[in-house]
């Protein structure tokens, strides 16, 4: 591209924008016809080896990045924007997520802090936030990657508030004696913020869980007396809103009660499902997660707004800030000037530079509003419903755990040659490559996980775009999938292999 002077700044503008107009169509007609491509395209080598090249040295033109983009990137990316990803816990992307995004991206602003209004933009989705979940004026709240990110940065306001002050110079001197509770079926992150905080994922207590798979509080708090009795310090309990394997909500309101008899810590990992908030059938399911210390939830999942955009919410304010500000002399802080504004975003984690993921996230509650948004996820969950019914119509579907919201698993019920039901050692094979056959289709993406030992097709809908005939297409496709496997394992078996 033909820079002006030094800068990095066009030369020609015009050219620029036109160009740039180019782009900006491209990306709007792929979001536009989305349907008509396939949900999920593996990369082909040859579109890989492509892509690899020495590092640049001189300049070229932004249509050949662009063109190179078109060509290697955009047709084989996961696929999550698409009404037939059903894999994992996505969300969908919207264009006006996008638009906010350039427009973010234009601004280049840093959202570490100082006396600008980007700061209040985040501070208005703190607000907004906190009226949604209940919480008082003096809760804090950060836009951070994702939940992941904030599970790690609640336990660590949960850490501080057990040992105190001291911690912070000091380290964890008595950190091997803190002990933490989640559910079986909790995320893996949770596990591993224990981990990154030094307290080692030996001080976690997975609870067992009900049929309905939510945490067993009777469990729990034999858990806490047994530590206790251990002379051990019980400082920290993750329930989970929404699992990442079957949607299940722990109880919420019995957890909160025994969290404030114990004087623990009670987080909520809502990753997904938090959100249901905006959604009037969802948010009774939810009811306890407004007595939280700490609730870490995705507005890139079920808000569909782009990656990324996790949340931290403190109820406790000042113990967020005290857990992670820091003196330093290039954070000086006056009450007028660029460096007015205190206290700042970055005073309640631990980046510094921080990227505006305010904006995208205000655009999308700004345009859409919450009740749209509600009905969104309201939807997914009806769509699970609908799937759920579809498997009990099908004799060779069946399904494997309750579909408490937006989460569906099931399986291909196969046969043998001589039409008995498969072993589950056969059935997990089948199932697992059914899946496979059914993502490399294009037609949908589910993905795969364990239910008590048993292999799952796993359908978490969370896109706004997805409609009824796309889980039909995904019951269509697992059918027929199974059917050709399964004749496949038969004629093997005919010919004595
Ligand atoms: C997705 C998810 C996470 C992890 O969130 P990221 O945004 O991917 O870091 C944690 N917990 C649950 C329950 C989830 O569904």
């Amino acid at each position: 591209m033909k820079t002006s002077q030094a800068t990095l700044d066009p030369a020609d503008w015009q050219a620029f924008r036109l160009q740039g107009h180019r782009m900006l169509d491209d990306i709007f007609d792929h979001l536009q016809h989305l349907r008509d491509t396939p949900v999920w395209h593996p990369a082909p080598d040859v579109a890989r080896t492509a892509f690899q090249h020495a590092l640049p040295h001189g300049e070229s033109d932004l249509s050949l990045a662009h063109d190179i983009f078109m060509r290697e990137v955009l047709p084989y990316a996961a696929g999550n924007s698409h009404p037939g990803f059903m894999g994992w816990v996505h969300g969908g992307g919207t264009p006006v997520g996008m638009l906010a995004e350039m427009l973010a991206a234009g601004l280049n602003a840093n959202l570490g802090g100082r006396n600008q209004m980007p700061v209040e933009v985040e501070r208005q989705m703190v607000a907004w936030v906190r009226e949604l979940f209940g919480f008082p004026e003096t809760a804090s709240g950060l836009l951070v990657t994702g939940t992941s990110m904030a599970n790690f940065m609640g336990l660590l306001v949960a850490r501080f508030a057990a040992l105190g002050e001291s911690s912070r110079p000091e380290g964890l001197t008595d950190g091997h004696r803190l002990t933490a509770y989640t559910s079986a079926g909790a995320h893996l992150s949770i596990a591993q913020a224990l981990d990154m905080a030094g307290l080692g994922t030996a001080a976690l207590r997975k609870i067992a869980v009900d049929e309905q798979h939510r945490m067993d509080v009777a469990a729990l708090e034999r858990a806490i007396a047994a530590d206790r009795a251990a002379g051990l310090m019980p400082f920290f309990i993750a329930a989970t809103a929404g699992t990442v394997d079957v949607g299940a909500i722990d109880p919420l309101e019995a957890i909160a009660d025994l969290a404030q008899r114990e004087q623990i810590w009670f987080h909520v990992d809502g990753a997904y499902a938090a959100l249901g908030k905006m959604a009037p059938d969802i948010a009774p399911l939810l009811l306890g997660m407004e007595r939280a210390d700490s609730i870490a939830f995705d507005f890139h999942k079920w808000g569909q707004v782009p990656y990324d955009a996790g949340f931290l919410l403190v109820r406790d304010g000042e113990l967020h800030r005290r857990t992670f500000s820091s003196p330093a002399a290039y954070l000086h802080r006056e009450t007028r000037g660029l460096a007015g504004g205190s206290p700042w975003p970055c005073d309640f984690g631990p980046d510094l530079s921080r990227s505006f993921r305010a904006l995208k996230t205000w655009f999308t509650l700004q345009v859409y509003g919450a009740d749209k948004l509600g009905q969104v996820i309201s939807h997914t969950c009806e769509l699970a419903r609908y799937l759920r019914g579809r498997i009990a119509d099908t004799a060779r579907l069946e399904l494997l755990a309750p579909v408490a919201l937006n989460i569906v698993c099931f399986r291909y019920l196969g046969a043998d040659a001589s039409g008995r039901a498969l072993d589950d050692f056969s059935s997990d094979r089948l199932n697992a490559e059914i899946l496979i056959a059914v993502q490399e289709s294009g037609i949908a993406a589910p993905s795969g996980t364990h239910v008590k030992g048993r292999f799952a097709i796993r359908a978490a809908i969370v896109n706004h775009r997805t409609v009824a005939a796309d889980i039909d297409a995904l019951v269509d496709a697992v059918l027929a999938t199974g059917a050709a496997l399964e004749q496949g394992i038969h004629s093997k078996a005919e010919h004595g292999n």
